[in-house]
């Protein structure tokens, strides 16, 4: 489900949102495609959500924020 939508912010209004999940690459494929399947830069967002970050009006730092809390948690487990 859309990691944006889960924690509730940018406007979210469902949290539970399963539909048209999209795969973000928190850094654009355009700059480094080493990137392509690194787990570090990868995020799962509804359109919504994936269309604020392309605009960038979601920043960076936060989506990468919310990538290593989940990575992190993945390894914890
Ligand atoms: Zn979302």
């Amino acid at each position: 489900m859309c990691q944006i939508c889960i924690r509730n912010l940018w406007g979210t209004e469902r949290k539970y949102n399963y539909d048209n999940l999209q795969v973000h690459h928190a850094i654009p494929l355009s700059a480094d495609k080493n990137l392509k399947l690194d787990d570090s830069n990868l995020i799962t967002l509804c359109e919504y959500h994936h269309y604020l970050c392309d605009r960038g009006d979601i920043p960076y730092s936060e989506v990468k924020k919310i990538i290593d809390e989940q990575n992190n948690r993945a390894k914890n487990k």
